[in-house]
């Protein structure tokens, strides 16, 4: 290893709905920082997402005021404040096990603008990171097309 801040660094954050009502705990790398995605949820979301293992994570409360929001392939289940509508965290099934994409925005006392943020063109099904916002619409192609993801 060159250097020691490159080693993951993992640590327990806690994330809350607005109201209060969804409180949860994970344990959670932030070094890593977290994606953008512009699917067509993402974007009007505006989710700021970062995964954890399914065993990394606890609901600590608000079960019973939890939304779930699932479209397309319904491999995701984007769960939500009933009360307040804010999205906490998503569960994703994978391949190689289950998921939860923790909402950062969602986390209590984390200064989001020290974490590092990779995008995704979701859109377009392609998930190789990159380092700036991919764009909606390619060019020449149609607005309602790339609604998929
Ligand atoms: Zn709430």
């Amino acid at each position: 290893m060159s250097s020691s801040s490159q080693q993951p660094t993992v640590v327990r954050v806690r994330g809350s709905c607005h109201c209060g009502a969804v409180r949860f705990e994970a344990d959670a790398d932030l070094t890593s920082g977290g994606f953008r995605c512009n699917c067509s949820a993402c974007m009007k979301f505006g989710s700021f997402i970062t995964a954890v293992g399914a065993s990394s994570f606890t609901l600590l409360s608000g079960d019973d005021v939890l939304g779930t929001y699932q479209f397309g392939s319904r491999s995701i289940e984007r769960r939500f404040c009933k009360s307040c509508s804010v999205l906490c965290f998503s569960k994703i099934t994978a391949p190689d096990g289950e998921q939860v994409g923790i909402n950062l925005n969602t986390l209590d006392d984390v200064e989001l603008k020290d974490l590092p943020v990779v995008y995704f063109d979701g859109r377009h099904d392609d998930f190789t990171p990159r380092s700036e916002p991919a764009p909606v619409r390619r060019q020449g192609e149609p607005p309602t097309a790339g609604a998929a993801s």
